[in-house]
């Protein structure tokens, strides 16, 4: 029997959580997938994005790409999170529009949750996104993904398009930015401790060590992503995480990995750099009532995975 191939565009194709979705998806019977990477497409342009959509025709979209970074990069780059973000976003979710895509998933993230809410109200969830302002250390990122959610939304409501996003925690994992100034906290921390240890220098954790987060593996998220297209029949937004209760501090991490590369020294705390939000914890009970049961990858072996990988991949990697 002739089973018709669907066209599936990948934004972000080329990023952290885009090449984990290569990584699982290769082969797939119903889809074939198109991973993109800003040398096939500029889109912040939007005739280039246009005609980029003509060409392959999409029946689906994944839409990953956006200008991301870690609290740092946030901290001194507000304009330019908030400007490209929304450029991509809304190029992105127009073409998918025009197109008449069958499915549109685009990609938020917890970071984007209200900062001060009350401690009662912890763990958010998906209702919650607009309930409060974000915290301000990542203002710029966090409204226009915001207004990625409200796009997705006026479409539905306007049009009918079937345009969700999903919400992942803190990602992290093979071909991630590794940069020491702009990556986010577990690539940060891994060039952070592999150079400690080369160069017999200390440990220097940013922050206090106190602040709390969620970490999702990348091949996971990538999992639960294709499960989203596949079987995520909802029309509303649906947080990819791990549970509450895997919570950890960045002093937790910073030992892990510390651990894994047996560096024996004493870790130092900067005071000095920011802690950004304290905490964001999000609740998975959405998820997991709908896909009923999924085997998280542990911290400590994805993490030990990562480093590995990066230390094959020195040479060549972000950084
Ligand atoms: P990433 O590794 O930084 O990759 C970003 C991707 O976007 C790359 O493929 C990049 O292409 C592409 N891109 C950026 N600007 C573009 C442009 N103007 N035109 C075309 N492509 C462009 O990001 P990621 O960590 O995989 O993040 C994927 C998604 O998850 C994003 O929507 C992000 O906001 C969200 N998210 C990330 C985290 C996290 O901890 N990393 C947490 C929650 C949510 P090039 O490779 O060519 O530069
Ligand atoms: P966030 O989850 O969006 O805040 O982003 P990050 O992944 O950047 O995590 C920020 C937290 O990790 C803050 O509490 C930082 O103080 C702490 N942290 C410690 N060292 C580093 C580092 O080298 N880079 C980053 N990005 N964060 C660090």
């Amino acid at each position: 029997m002739l089973i018709d191939i669907m066209n599936v565009l990948v934004t972000g194709g080329s990023g952290l959580v885009g090449n984990a979705l290569q990584n699982i998806s290769n082969n797939h019977k119903l889809y074939k997938f198109i991973f993109l990477s800003s040398s096939d497409c500029d889109l912040e342009n939007y005739e280039e994005t246009m005609a980029l959509f003509k060409r392959i025709k999409p029946e689906f979209v994944i839409h990953l790409a956006a200008n991301v970074g870690g609290l740092y990069k946030n901290l001194i780059s507000q304009s330019s999170m908030l400007e490209k973000n929304l450029l991509i976003n809304s190029n992105v979710l127009k073409c998918a529009h025009e197109l008449k895509v069958r499915k549109c998933i685009s990609c938020l993230s917890t970071c984007i949750f209200p900062d001060k809410i009350s401690y009662s109200s912890y763990p958010i969830d998906e209702t919650s996104l607009h309930d409060g302002p974000p915290h301000e250390s990542n203002y710029g990122y966090a409204y226009a993904k915001r207004i990625l959610d409200v796009q997705s939304k006026a479409y539905r409501d306007q049009y009918n398009d079937n345009f969700i996003c999903v919400i992942p925690t803190n990602i992290y994992g093979k071909n991630d930015n590794f940069n020491l100034e702009n990556a986010h906290v577990i690539p940060a921390l891994i060039h952070q401790c592999y150079l400690a240890k080369k160069n017999k220098k200390p440990f220097i954790v940013k922050g206090s060590g106190r602040p709390l987060r969620q970490f999702i593996y990348s091949i996971d998220l990538a999992k639960l992503i294709l499960w989203t297209l596949e079987e995520y029949n909802g029309n509303a937004n649906i947080a990819l995480s791990v549970g509450p209760e895997e919570e950890k501090t960045i002093e937790n991490i910073a030992r892990i990995i510390a651990k894994c590369f047996d560096y024996e020294f004493e870790l130092i705390f900067d005071t000095s750099f920011s802690d950004g939000q304290y905490k964001k914890t999000c609740s998975n009970k959405k998820l997991m009532e709908n896909i009923e049961t999924f085997d998280f990858t542990s911290i400590n072996i994805g993490i030990k995975e990562t480093i590995n990988w990066f230390i094959e991949n020195y040479k060549i990697c972000r950084k």
